[in-house]
Formats: C-alpha cells, sequence, structure tokens
C-alpha cells in the first residue's frame, strides 16, 4: 500500500498534528488527514483504478492505512450508480442517479466509514472499541471489530429498530440501550474512555471515519468519468457523508483529475424533527446550537448536534448549496412511493432528500435541467419491524460504575 498521509490537520485551527499515532480531537474539535497529493498524482493515474478490484481500497493512494496487514475488509465498495428515469421523471429532473448504498456490507454506507476506521485502530493496536450510534453506525462497528478480533461496546437509544439491536448483538457486540438520545450514549462512551480503557469511535471523535466516506466521492467521481454532477443531495447527522465527500472532490480537483472545473452543489438535508444543521444555515451560523428534542423517523440522521456542525456548514457555502428541512410526515409516503418505482430499497434518510428535490424544484432553489445524484444511505430492511430483545436498559444519566459491563 502506498502511504501518502503527510500530517492530519485540526480543522478547527490548522494545528498540525502527527500521524504516526493515535490521536483524536483538537480542543475537542475533527482533524483532517492530509495527504501529499503531488506525490499521489506522480504515483497513480485515474486511468490505473479500471484494473484494480471493485472494492474501496482501488483508491489506496488517497486513503491513510499504511499497511495491508492492518486492512479489515469485507468486500466493501464499488456500489451501484442507478439512472432513476421513473423518479426523475416524476420530480421533473431530466438526469437523476441514485447511488445505492444498501448494497454494502450491513446494509449501510457506514461500513465504509467503519472499514477505515477499525482498520486503523488495529495498524495502531487498539483492541476494544466503543461506540454512541443511531443505529448504523453501531451495525458496521459490530460487523468490522468482530472481523478484526476486537471487543466492541455499543450504546444506543432504547428506540433504535430491533434489526438493528439483533445485528450488533449477533455480530458479538455487548450493546446496551440507554432510556435517552445518541448525546448521552456518547457521554457514557467519553466518561469510560479512562476506566474501560477502550477507544471512542464516535463520529469525527477519529480521524478515519472521513476517509472512509470519502470513498463515495471518489467512486462517483470514477463512475461518471472524472465529471461531477450539478447537484449532490445528502441527508445530514453527524456529517461525515457530507464532509467526507467534499473533501473527496477537492482533493480530485487539486490532483488535476476531474474532467470539468466545476463542483457539485452540496444539500444538506435533514427533518424539521431535527434540523440544527439547515437551523444554522438559514441563521448564518459557522457553528449549530443542539436541537431540543430531536424527534425524527429517519434514525440514521437524528443527531441533535454535531462536533463537526462548522465542517459541514463550511462544505455547504463553499460549493453554494443549501441546508433544508423537510416535514418529518411527508418521508414515509415518498419512501414507499420510490421504492416502488425504482426497486430500490429506499430508506427514510434518502426519502428526505427526495422530499428536498421536489420542493426545491417547486419553489426554484434546483433546476429541471441539473444533474443531481442523491444517495440511498441504507437498505429500508434495516429499520424492519422485529422482536425486542432482552438487553441491558440503562438510565439516560447513567454513570460509569452504576452497571455492569
Ligand atoms: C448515519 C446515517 C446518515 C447520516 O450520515 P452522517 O454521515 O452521520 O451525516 C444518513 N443515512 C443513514 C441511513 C445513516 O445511517
Amino acid at each position: 500500500m502506498g502511504n501518502f498521509v503527510c500530517h492530519l490537520e485540526a480543522a478547527i485551527d490548522g494545528t498540525v498534528l502527527p500521524a504516526d499515532c493515535i490521536q483524536t480531537m483538537h480542543r475537542e474539535r475533527p482533524l483532517w488527514v492530509r495527504y501529499d497529493l503531488a506525490k499521489v498524482g506522480e504515483a497513480v493515474h485515474p486511468t490505473d483504478f479500471a484494473g484494480r478490484p471493485k472494492v474501496l481500497w482501488r483508491y489506496q493512494e488517497l486513503l491513510p492505512v499504511p499497511d495491508q496487514d492492518a486492512v479489515v475488509s469485507l468486500g466493501e465498495g464499488m456500489t451501484p450508480l442507478l439512472a432513476a428515469r421513473k423518479l426523475g421523471e416524476a420530480l421533473g429532473l431530466a438526469e437523476f442517479w441514485i447511488k445505492d448504498e444498501s448494497t454494502l456490507p450491513t446494509g449501510s454506507f457506514k461500513s465504509r466509514g467503519m472499514a477505515m476506521a477499525v482498520s486503523m485502530a488495529k495498524h495502531f493496536g487498539l483492541t476494544r472499541l466503543a461506540a454512541p450510534t443511531a443505529g448504523n453506525a453501531g451495525g458496521a462497528l459490530a460487523a468490522y471489530g468482530a472481523r478484526a478480533g476486537m471487543e466492541v461496546y455499543i450504546f444506543m437509544p432504547v428506540d433504535t429498530p430491533g434489526t438493528i439491536q439483533r445485528e450488533c448483538v449477533e455480530a458479538g457486540a455487548k450493546v446496551y440501550l440507554v432510556d435517552g438520545l445518541i448525546t448521552d450514549c456518547g457521554r457514557i462512551v467519553r466518561e469510560g474512555r479512562d476506566t474501560m480503557g477502550w477507544f471512542d469511535m464516535a463520529t469525527l471523535k477519529e480521524p478515519y471515519r472521513i476517509e472512509g466516506k470519502k470513498t463515495m466521492g471518489l467512486e462517483l467521481a470514477e463512475q461518471l468519468g472524472w465529471r461531477l454532477p450539478d447537484v449532490i443531495l445528502y441527508p445530514t447527522g453527524g456529517g461525515t457523508g457530507l464532509i467526507g465527500m467534499w473533501k473527496a472532490f477537492n482533493e480530485l480537483r487539486e490532483l488535476g483529475w476531474l474532467q470539468r472545473g466545476t463542483m457539485p452543489r452540496m444539500i444538506s438535508v435533514q427533518s424539521d424533527g431535527c434540523a440544527p444543521i439547515a437551523r444554522a444555515f438559514e441563521a448564518g451560523e459557522r457553528f449549530a446550537e443542539p436541537w431540543e428534542s430531536p424527534n425524527t423517523k429517519a434514525w440514521g440522521i437524528r443527531v441533535p448536534g454535531a462536533v463537526g456542525d462548522f465542517m459541514i456548514l463550511d462544505a455547504v457555502r463553499e460549493s453554494e448549496g443549501l441546508a433544508v428541512a423537510v416535514p418529518d410526515d411527508e418521508i414515509e409516503p415518498v419512501m414507499n412511493e420510490a421504492s416502488e418505482m425504482e426497486g430500490i430499497s429506499i430508506c427514510p434518510e434518502t426519502a428526505a432528500c427526495i422530499v428536498a428535490a421536489r420542493r426545491l424544484l417547486e419553489d426554484g432553489r434546483l433546476s429541471a435541467d441539473e444533474r443531481v445524484v442523491l444517495f440511498n444511505t441504507a437498505s429500508a430492511l434495516k429499520y424492519a419491524e422485529a422482536e425486542p430483545l432482552d438487553l441491558p436498559c440503562l438510565p439516560a444519566d447513567a454513570k460509569m460504575g452504576d452497571f455492569p459491563l
């Protein structure tokens, strides 16, 4: 594997940090992985990728894992980019594509981030990982952790879909339900770092999940012949998907690999039941106030506060995009309609993006001739009804030592 990482960089103030040791955050804010792109450009050319295996590791020169032995893989990557003609026509879009991430291991795009973060954890010799999750990140961490032979602890809100609880338990993770929000789960994981010695794999609290998510942007570019679309709609929770993709596009531009100079407008989509980013965007703020009582059926974007809020908002603004919230009650009908039309198992988070496309076309902020791509971030089956499991359930203010681990 080529390792072209030169350093890590604090997103909040540009502080440079070494990449050859375990890093988490700087001033409680996330880190960027920086590459020597001039050397990457000398080592590899876009045409080289075509001959490589159809997994995300084909972009190894733009990924952080320095040694092949550390790679923890379930064969993830190169998801289909499907023309959604019927749905596009119904919306009034001439060119409409869906990149179907539901085909990834564990049925969601979270496997991209976890493949990278767990591989780096293995590289650094970590053996015990923990994460708070709204659902899919936990499923992916459990699977990749199992693959790597690591011990995994997962904390999720008590109303997380039963299928996802089951997925985590079946992969051997130690799973705790919390009678609270993902932020309460996050606090428990943070507080357990010292007593339990686990590594905190929460969204953006380690630098490598973004690099995994970045591969969505690299794949999209390659699949479209290194020409990016005009608009990307992406459901936003913690923001790694949108941030990672925007990072990918900037690296490709700097490498000079893009066939066309223009960058896509990044449109961040949330539900009006939990829309801290959309609210901050409207108010012209760089940081988002936490959302008071988050409530949405789109579990993956039920994130009331994100440590990378400013990175999401910066990406949206740099791209001349938007951050919007859609009515939560419009999500489910659209989800069923879209799945029926295209045969893709559309998840509620993606359905929110379809609602957003429709509304933006109506009010003229999106035009019919723009080439639009959205990502089906998970399979709808991840949220199917399932028998509840008999798992330990902690109060929202649970303290370390109050419960057995
Ligand atoms: C996590 C998740 C999202 C949100 O992604 P972020 O990178 O956290 O913004 C969207 N959809 C699904 C299905 C998810 O699991």
